[in-house]
């Protein structure tokens, strides 16, 4: 069978986890990154495989069976998923939760009107996440359903330290309270405030001479980001940051406790531990990207998310090879 053959949209941290990806799964092959910088400034890992300049992504429409957008969801991937999606299959890693239901329409229009096929929203939030609560509240219908994210790093808490006047770099790193995972776990159904589900904690470099007190107090107070958690503020020297703060774990935890039959306790849980969050998030762009192909094949239209695909598109085996092993 002919490999499905795979464009990568802009070539961050994502893109370059896509690229690795892909590797992993013989049933796949790179054909091209798209990128909107001059393409000669951009080296890849793959030997042998064309840069492109995203301008020029029409004139790869026959060489190509899904584009996977690795833009950022704040403000590339609103625009480049529905422009691309006029040419392509394309899947996305859209994070925005409150703005999932608008991106899906503009997308859906699109792909109606091109014929084509867009998988929205594809990650581990939204994502495998999604996938854990809708099974967990379709199958205990009375219940409460819980997701704790962390240890790992918010891009956005990250940059918003790294603002602060006198910060010379940063990373901040959500936890979730132990306490209030036991309380969950023991099926207590807790009401639990920000403050008690997570703590920010903050790692920063400060510039010569900064004001160091003035730092940590404009981080906790900062509406939004901060000041509705318990917030840590730990200052340390340039090397030590570069040497104990260069990953980007991340992870979390859906939960949902229910009651059923003669008021018996359930309890659904779903955890991932990412020592690398992109690199994960690209697997499962991937695995969607092969769903994508397959239902192409089969005709299929217009946008969709992680809940209209079924588990056997995801996979490289046959539905045999599914019964007998992992069934
Ligand atoms: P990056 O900031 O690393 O990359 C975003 C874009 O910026 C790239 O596509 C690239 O576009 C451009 N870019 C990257 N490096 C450079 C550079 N050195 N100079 C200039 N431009 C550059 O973001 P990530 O890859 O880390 O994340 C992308 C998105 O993935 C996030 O915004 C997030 O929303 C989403 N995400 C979703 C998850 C989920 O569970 N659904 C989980 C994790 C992330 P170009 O090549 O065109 O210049």
């Amino acid at each position: 069978m002919s490999k499905i053959r795979i464009g990568i949209a802009g070539y961050g941290n994502l893109g370059k986890g896509v690229e690795m990806a892909i590797r992993q799964n013989d049933d796949m092959e790179l054909v091209c990154v798209f990128t909107r910088r001059d393409p000669a400034s951009v080296s890849i890992k793959t030997p042998g495989v064309e840069v492109v300049s995203m301008d020029d992504m029409a004139s790869m429409k026959d060489k190509i069976d899904v584009v996977i957008l690795c833009g950022g969801s704040a403000t590339d991937l609103p625009e480049q998923t529905p422009a691309v999606a006029k040419y392509f299959p394309v899947i996305d890693s859209f994070d925005t939760h409150a703005n999932i239901p608008v991106h899906f329409a503009n997308v859906d229009k699109v792909c109606k009107e091109n014929g084509t096929i867009a998988m929205i929203s594809v990650g581990w939030d939204p994502g495998m996440f999604s996938l854990n609560r809708i099974y967990a509240e379709s199958i205990l219908r009375q219940g409460s359903t819980y997701t704790f994210w962390g240890k790992g790093v918010s891009q956005g808490h990250s940059d918003a330290i790294r603002r602060i006047k006198g910060v010379k770099n940063a990373i901040q790193y959500t936890v979730p309270v132990e306490a209030a995972l036991e309380a969950v776990r023991n099926c207590e159904n807790p009401e639990l405030t920000t403050r008690q589900k997570h703590t920010r904690e903050c790692y920063v470099v400060a510039e010569e001479g900064a004001d160091k007190a003035a730092i940590e107090a404009e981080i906790v107070n900062m509406p939004n980001y901060f000041s509705d958690y318990d917030t840590t503020v730990t200052f340390m020297e340039e090397d030590e940051f570069k040497a104990t703060h260069n990953k980007m774990p991340h992870g979390g935890f859906v939960m949902r406790s229910g009651v059923t039959g003669a008021g018996t306790n359930q309890m659904i849980e779903y955890s991932l531990k990412l020592g690398s969050n992109p690199e994960f998030t690209a697997c499962v762009l991937v695995a969607y990207a092969r769903a994508a192909a397959r239902m192409v094949a089969e005709g299929q239209t217009g946008a969709r998310t992680v809940f209209d695909v079924a588990p056997s598109y995801l996979s490289p085996l046959s539905g045999e090879e599914l019964r007998a092993h992992l069934l």
